[in-house]
Parts: structure tokens; C-alpha cells; sequence
């Protein structure tokens, strides 16, 4: 966080913590460091943010933005939408946001607060029908005078935001951590387990990383079960087309900004909704984060990988560095069904019954 006076909303953008996920990995008998990089500090509330910010600031010197005559015009999960909205209040455009109807009410008042128009599409649209978001995005962009997509699926400024900032925050709050007898760490970053939507957050840390800091690293991307962006593709067979309740992740198509050069995510693998909630609940009970759900379907990507025989050796490496991506908050989702029951349907506690009957006697 800066302790200067910040231009502008823009400027309180990134510059998350990274967290140690120190229970969590008790729980789960890890040796090795388990920590999340917390990404709804960042101004609108998600990893999203930064490309917003870049994919603007990058438009207007290009000259393609006018203020007071632009339209910006994105089909969004939400996070994207609420990050170019919030550049576009600052800025002056306007902007209309494309979003399909299983994402959560909370995102379109963020948005239309905001000052955005928001459009629902049907969720079970093929993305290259004229009904999904991005061709309702498309449709409009072609009748409204001084419309423009940035596109965050092809922007190149996507990838590159996840490079040079979210990736060298993550490196240096590692390198500038020392290593003690109580808290060991390599100094480096081991693994980075991350989702993949657009696929910009993971191609961007795995270059960040392997580029500039560790080579060596494992990057591991997690899809969720209904999407096909895991590779090798049989493991997308199972539970293939289905619809899934995480917002944010995967997709029915490969966008141009998830690299498929090797190296780039060195192992896949599928979430379950159920999987995902559970470790939501996790980060919240014994964490204190108050993530959304794609940080849970990240976190227990995690803790498989970590089990199985490619990642039992690093589990059990003391300083081992494994960084796990925390897109966004939960404030995203409070009136969604599975948080509600979570929070609200919970068996009551020893704590609940004592108040309870405390109440009941007076
Ligand atoms: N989680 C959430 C909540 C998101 O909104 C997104 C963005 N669609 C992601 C994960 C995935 O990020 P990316 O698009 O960079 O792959």
C-alpha cells in the first residue's frame, strides 16, 4: 500500500499481500510454505483490476479512446467489467458491460453503480453464437458510434499486466522474505497454482516467473470440470459441456491469451464446484480471507497437486515456496445460494447452543 496521496482510484490498483496459509497447511501436514497471493485488496476488488487498468491506459495512447465520445463495450465474467468500469468513472468513457445470467447479482450492482450498463446473455450460449456475451459485445459495438472492445480474450496487455505486475510482486515479497529456523523458504518461488478464464493470469505469472526468477518453477493451472481449457484434452471429457457455479474460470474455448507453448502451465487439472466451496470455507475459517469462489477451486488445486506423486516430494520440502493465485472477494457472491448456505446453514457451534440457552434462561 502506498503512504502517498494517490491521483486517483486507479492508483490503490495491485499491490496485494501475499499471505502465509499457515493452518491450512498444518491441516493438511505440509512441510513446505503454502501461500496466497490476496487479490480483492486491489480497488475493484479483483486480480482483474490490472488488466482494466492496462487495457485502458494502453487504448488511450494508442489514441483510440476519447473521452466524452468512446463506449466501452466488454463481455465480461464481471471482474474485468467492474475493473474498466471503475477506470472508465475516472476517466470519463462510457462503458456497457456484457455478462452471461449465472454471474452474481452483487457483480451487476458493482457494475451499474458504477456507472456501467449491463447486458445478460444466456449463460449455456456457445461463445461464437451471436446470443453469447461476446457476440451481444460484438452486435453493439458495430451500431454504437465511438464503440470499442478491448478485448480482454486477445489484448495482449492482458498477459503482459499478470507479467510485469502481479508476477514481480509475488517474486519480491518471496526474494525479500528471509529465511529464519521458525519460517524457512527457498527464496524462490517453487510452484504457482492458478485458474484459468481468459488464461492472462496464469500465461503472464509463468512467463514473470520462469523468465526472469525460476525456470524450474511448476506452474499448474486448474479448469473446472464442464470447461475445456486443461491439457492433455481427455481430461476434459469427464462432465464435458456441463454447467458449473464458480464464476470466473474456464471456458468452451481456448482464448488467444492462454498460451499453449510449452512450459508455459506444466500441469492441469479439473475442479469441482463442491471442492471449490470447501476450500472457500477454509480460507475463511482458518485463514481469515474473505475469498471468492475461484480462490477455492485455486487453493484445492493446490492441495491435490500437492498429494499426488508429482507434488508429494515439494509438500514435503521445508521453505518450499508454493504460491496459490486468490482472484477475488467474497463480497463478490453474498447472495449467492452456496455462500448463503455456508454461512448461514451451518451446524450450530457449542458457542451458538451456550448463547442460545443463556437467552432462553434470562
Ligand atoms: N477468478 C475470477 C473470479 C475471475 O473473475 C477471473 C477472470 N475471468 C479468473 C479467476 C481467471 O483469470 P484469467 O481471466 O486471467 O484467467
Amino acid at each position: 500500500m502506498s503512504r502517498q496521496i494517490l491521483d486517483n482510484a486507479l492508483g490503490a490498483v495491485g499491490n496485494t499481500p501475499l499471505v502465509r496459509l499457515d493452518k491450512i497447511a498444518a491441516q493438511e501436514g505440509l512441510q513446505c510454505n503454502l501461500l496466497g497471493k490476496v487479490e480483492y485488496t486491489s480497488a475493484g476488488g479483483s486480480v482483474k483490476d490490472r488488466i482494466a487498468k492496462r487495457m485502458v491506459e494502453a487504448a488511450e495512447r494508442e489514441g483510440k479512446l476519447k473521452p466524452g465520445h468512446s463506449v466501452v463495450i466488454e463481455p465480461t465474467s464481471g471482474n474485468t467489467g467492474i475493473g474498466l468500469a471503475m477506470a472508465c468513472a475516472v476517466k470519463g468513457y462510457s462503458v456497457i458491460i456484457t455478462m452471461p445470467n449465472k454471474m452474481s447479482l452483487e457483480k451487476e450492482a458493482a457494475l451499474r453503480a458504477l456507472g456501467a450498463e449491463v447486458v445478460r446473455t444466456p449463460t449455456e450460449a456457445a461463445w461464437d453464437s451471436p446470443e453469447s456475451h461476446i457476440g451481444v459485445a460484438q452486435r453493439l459495438q458495430k451500431e454504437i458510434p465511438g464503440g470499442i472492445i478491448l478485448d480482454q480474450y486477445r489484448n495482449v496487455n492482458n498477459s503482459l499486466a499478470h507479467e510485469f505486475s502481479t508476477g514481480p510482486e509475488i517474486i519480491e515479497a518471496v526474494v525479500g522474505t528471509p529465511s529464519t529456523s521458525t519460517k524457512p523458504s527457498s527464496g524462490i518461488v517453487d510452484v504457482l497454482v492458478a485458474g484459468a478464464g481468459t488464461g492472462g493470469t496464469i500465461t503472464g505469472l509463468s512467463r514473470a516467473i520462469k523468465k526472469a526468477h525460476n525456470p524450474r518453477c511448476t506452474v499448474v493451472g486448474v479448469d473446472p470440470v464442464g470447461s475445456i481449457l486443461a491439457q492433455p484434452e481427455g481430461l476434459n471429457t469427464e462432465g464435458e459441456g456441463s454447467q458449473y457455479i464458480v464464476e470466473g474460470i474456464g471456458y468452451d474455448f481456448v482464448p488467444d491469451v492462454l498460451s499453449r507453448e510449452p512450459g508455459t502451465v506444466d500441469t492441469w487439472l479439473k475442479s469441482t464446484d463442491e471442492e471449490s466451496f470447501e476450500a472457500v470455507r477454509k480460507l475463511m475459517r482458518l485463514e481469515g480471507l474473505l475469498v471468492g469462489g475461484s480462490s477455492g477451486s485455486s487453493l484445492s488445486g493446490a492441495l491435490r497437486w500437492l498429494k499426488s506423486d508429482e507434488g508429494k516430494k515439494i509438500a514435503q520440502t521445508k521453505g518450499a515456496n508454493v504460491v496459490v493465485l486468490l482472484p477475488d472477494g467474497i463480497r463478490n457472491y453474498m447472495s449467492k445460494p452456496w455462500f448463503l448456505k455456508m454461512a448461514l446453514e451451518a451446524e450450530p457451534s457449542p458457542l451458538a447452543q451456550r448463547i442460545s440457552s443463556i437467552l432462553q434462561q434470562s
